[in-house]
């Protein structure tokens, strides 16, 4: 059964004071309804004037998404009466758009795959609903307004996508290009909503709204192809409806959609003139977006291209990435894309709380041969539970000493004093059976031997020393 999804990203401009007002936009540590004024309350009366930044931004992420850019834009009124917007209308871009007919390459599920764009519109974020005593059934709702007003674009896919992983990494590609383009901050909470519209092929379609995080996006499509193909299976016919995404339990469930389903009755913004967009979109210049960063991290750097595509994903990432590789390019790529990331993942953390300092300091010590990978395995996630729990994390190189992980190398003449020989006998002594293996010429008992000797240097000895005394006193003998 195919599966057929097309999304519509909501995400909040990254600009200095909000879409028709000087109100900041930096609202969120903030008490609620402190960062109003008659403009973005909505009182009678008021007028709004346009964030030329914001329109700026807008028609950055039109180019960058390929799009045919507006001759004049305009904005139009969206009549709905609910109180996140105590105006009684949405502020919105209705039958002229910024921008329309782009695209966005990406890597799909069979490879290369350009996902066609409808469109990218410019509106202001309504204000916050907090639903006390749960959204199923709420107690009572309380308004803030000071999401009021934020400058938002909305854009639009066709519907090209065919799977929940698709979605996702066409999510993570959307969020990279515009971190690249300096209009978005994906470390804000809710900067980036989604609303899926999903079917299997024949069948009616579903809205799901509400997708708050970015992460939710496919788990709320991996739970909806799911109920959606058990329905079909037991011949039930799919409702065309919208359902409403609950994050906390993984699920989605039907919204009273006839409320939902209104006329707006959208008309041209009376207060705002239609802006000339096309000659002023031809003057900016873009930065470098990035599938260029990606070849150049290969040209320049010589990563890989799995390495390359990982590290230029996330904009903090590749600048991470740049501000540590005159250490060493490779020893970089690999630490920060195969276990720093990983181990960021598991804590739930992001690459914003690691100390450049501290991370440099790893990998000198690595480089120069300090400590070995596991100890630098062991360092890693040390700092990372350090920070996570307090904000702060010792040195690298104090961290190493306080635990005893400097590299304990095996001396040339091999001593009987020497710690890696002395682990090594001991383990010969202590496995007669693997021994007795090895000897009789099953391999995988060679490497039980040398994890034991890892084992009793607390991962200190060098793996290559290791190996080496170990064939030698088992030939030897
Ligand atoms: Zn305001
Ligand atoms: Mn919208």
């Amino acid at each position: 059964m195919k599966t057929i999804i097309g999304l519509e990203i909501h995400c909040q401009l990254d600009t200095r004071t909000k879409l028709f007002c000087g109100c900041s936009t930096d609202y969120r540590d903030d008490a609620p309804n402190t960062h109003v004024c008659p403009v973005c309350l909505g009182l009678p009366g008021s007028l709004p004037r346009l964030n030329r930044k914001a329109v700026e931004y807008a028609l950055r992420v039109g180019k960058a998404l390929n799009c045919r850019i507006a001759t004049e834009a305009e904005f139009s009124r969206k009549n709905y009466f609910y109180p996140d917007l105590s105006k009684g209308f949405q502020i919105t871009q209705h039958n002229r758009p910024v921008a329309i007919e782009g695209y966005l390459d990406i890597e799909g599920d069979d490879g290369e795959k350009r996902v066609r764009i409808t469109r990218v519109h410019m509106e202001e974020d309504p204000g916050r609903l907090i639903h006390k005593g749960g959204a199923d059934r709420p107690r009572y709702t309380l308004v803030d307004d000071n999401r009021a007003g934020i400058p938002l674009i909305e854009i639009v896919t066709e519907p090209d996508l065919r799977s929940p992983k698709e979605a996702r990494k066409f999510l993570t590609k959307m969020r990279a290009t515009l971190e690249y383009l300096g209009v978005f901050d994906s470390e804000k909470e809710g900067s980036l909503r989604v609303d899926a519209n999903i079917s299997q092929e024949g069948h009616e379609r579903v809205e799901v709204k509400n997708i708050s995080s970015y992460k939710g996006v496919e788990k709320a499509l991996i739970f909806e192809v799911t109920r959606q193909r058990n329905a079909i299976r037991r011949g039930q016919r799919i409702a065309r409806e919208t359902r409403h995404f609950v994050e906390a339990r993984g699920i989605t469930t039907s919204s009273r959609s006839k409320e939902m389903e209104q006329d707006y009755r959208y008309f041209p913004e009376p207060d705002l003139r239609p802006i000339r967009v096309c000659d002023w979109a031809a003057e900016i210049v873009l930065p470098e977006l990035p599938d260029a960063r990606r070849a150049r991290f290969m040209e320049q750097y010589g990563c890989s291209l799995n390495h390359a595509r990982t590290l230029t994903g996330e904009l903090r990432l590749a600048e991470f990435f740049e501000k540590v590789a005159d250490i060493d390019t490779a020893l970089a790529a690999t630490w920060i894309a195969d276990t720093l990331l990983g181990e960021l993942n598991y804590r739930d953390m992001s690459i914003v709380l690691v100390p450049l300092g501290q991370f440099r300091e790893l990998l000198v010590l690595l480089k120069e041969g300090s400590i070995t990978d596991k100890s630098g395995v062991e360092v890693l996630r040390v700092l990372l539970d350090q920070l996570k729990e307090r904000g702060t994390c010792e040195g690298a190189r104090e961290c190493v000493d306080r635990l005893r992980l400097r590299v304990i190398s095996a001396t040339p003449s091999l001593s009987g004093e020497d710690p890696v020989l002395k682990a090594v006998q001991e383990s010969i002594a202590e496995q007669p059976q693997a021994v007795a293996d090895f000897r009789a010429g099953r391999k995988e008992a060679l490497n039980f031997l040398v994890g034991m000797v890892m084992k009793k240097t607390r991962g200190c000895a060098k793996p290559g020393d290791v190996n080496r005394i170990l064939l030698d006193l088992l030939e030897e003998a």
